[in-house]
């Protein structure tokens, strides 16, 4: 994607939502639709709900459980949104207990190497683990939320397993396509030990090496893991694409339809959209990695716009808004050059930019911010008479306008096209 050519600063001004009471049709496949109540973000993905994140009457208890159980669902169990949702969430809610026990391989840049994270109701969503490195040395990880474990107590650890693992007390999880560079290992999950490799020749490795050291060998390394992972663990080997878009369309039209009513949503021109949504074969996309990194070293997503509408090859560049905020799931909406377009940040990490319909043109700029931390969902839309910043001008003082005044959300928006949004 070729450079933006300037970001912007811009103050978003708050709108309050009246909730709409529905008109009695699935706005995803137009069945007359009666009583049921949809939320717009997961439950799962929210600590405290909100009247406006519900829509009445108007998505059908079909479509909600495809959205369910076929897209969110999925997350929890196989993605990196599980371990987010569960590490924001705490301990409010203990949100995924429900899960049976699914490893989840993330990547640490911080050691340069997958961990696996636990998803279900235990303690520590990290779990101890001693893996085999490439340079064939033994390295405990250990999650300690306190930092006050000691080495001693880790080397104890260390024997247990060893003792363990010599007299065949393990279960296995053989699986060759875990990436390459995944270094094989032994993970703790609620007392027991899960023996974790690609290969057999892997097994045999990692068996006789943890065999054949005692508590002297110093060759037992230990890492303690940051438990602050949010930032540091971002790249999973197996993540669908197909179905994050699906989750990021899915969320922004809703709230789209509960911000401008439902007879706009239910309008034709949606109809391929909607197709791609509700056919799309649910394949498992793993993406590229190199060395733990995925797309653009630091993205599960592709850079650029996904379209679920044919588009011009004139329009790559639309600009591109981001929240300020941490800790927040940030949407935009917008159209431009008759595109609507949604932008979509969950737990402010993984951006996905789609393009929706085309002959759509809204009036307005729409922002919906959760802001994890405080519990809030506001709704925020960009003034035709707004102030725009340019960064060359005062950064800090634009900043510090904005995060004073409560009823403004703060936005940069990186501009890939020419400015039309700004001139409007
Ligand atoms: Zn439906």
């Amino acid at each position: 994607m070729e450079e933006p050519k300037s970001t912007y600063i811009i103050g978003f001004e708050e709108i309050f939502i009246k909730e709409d009471p529905g008109n009695g049709r699935c706005i995803w496949c137009n069945k007359a639709q009666k009583f049921n109540t949809a939320h717009i973000l997961s439950k799962k993905i929210i600590r405290k709900n909100h009247p406006s994140n519900v829509l009445k009457r108007s998505v059908c208890t079909e479509c909600n459980s495809y959205f369910g159980n076929k897209i969110e669902d999925w997350f929890y169990k196989y993605s990196p949104l599980g371990t987010w949702a569960n590490q924001l969430n705490r301990p409010a809610n203990n949100i995924l207990s429900n899960l049976k026990y699914v490893p989840n391989f993330l990547w640490s840049d911080q050691i340069k190497e997958w961990i696996i994270v636990h998803h279900d109701k235990v303690k520590d969503i990290l779990a101890t683990q001693i893996l085999l490195n490439a340079e064939n040395r033994l390295l405990t990880l250990h999650y300690d939320q306190s930092g006050s474990k000691q080495v001693n107590d880790v080397f104890k650890i260390n024997l247990s397993i060893r003792e363990k693992l010599i007299n065949g007390e393990f279960t296995e999880y053989l699986d060759h396509k875990l990436p390459e560079n995944f270094s094989p290992r032994i993970i703790i999950y609620k007392d027991k030990l899960i023996l974790t490799t690609r290969t057999l020749e892997d097994k045999a490795r990692l068996v006789s090496k943890v065999s054949a050291e005692d508590e002297n060998s110093s060759d037992f390394q230990l890492a303690h893991i940051n438990p602050n992972i949010l930032d540091k663990l971002t790249i999973q080997y197996s993540w669908s694409l197909q179905r994050y878009f699906i989750l990021c369309a899915k969320i922004g039209f809703e709230f789209l339809s509960q911000i401008i009513g439902q007879e706009f949503s239910q309008h034709r021109r949606f109809d391929d959209f909607k197709k791609g949504i509700h056919k799309a074969r649910l394949d498992k996309i793993i993406i590229p990695f190199i060395d733990g990194k995925g797309y653009l070293v630091n993205r599960l997503t592709p850079p650029g716009w996904v379209g679920y509408v044919k588009t011009a090859n004139s329009i790559s560049g639309f600009p591109i808004m981001t929240g300020q905020k941490k800790n927040c799931h940030s949407i935009f909406i917008y159209s431009m050059q008759g595109y609507l377009l949604f932008d979509v940040k969950l737990f402010a990490i993984e951006p996905c930019q789609l393009i929706i319909a085309k002959n759509c043109n809204l009036n307005e700029v729409y922002h919906i911010e959760y802001d994890i931390t405080e519990q809030s969902l506001r709704f925020f839309k960009l003034e035709k008479n707004r102030v725009i910043i340019n960064k060359n001008l005062d950064f800090e003082k634009a900043l510090d306008t904005i995060r004073n005044d409560q009823h403004l959300s703060m936005v940069t928006l990186r501009d890939y096209s020419p400015p039309s949004l700004l001139k409007q």
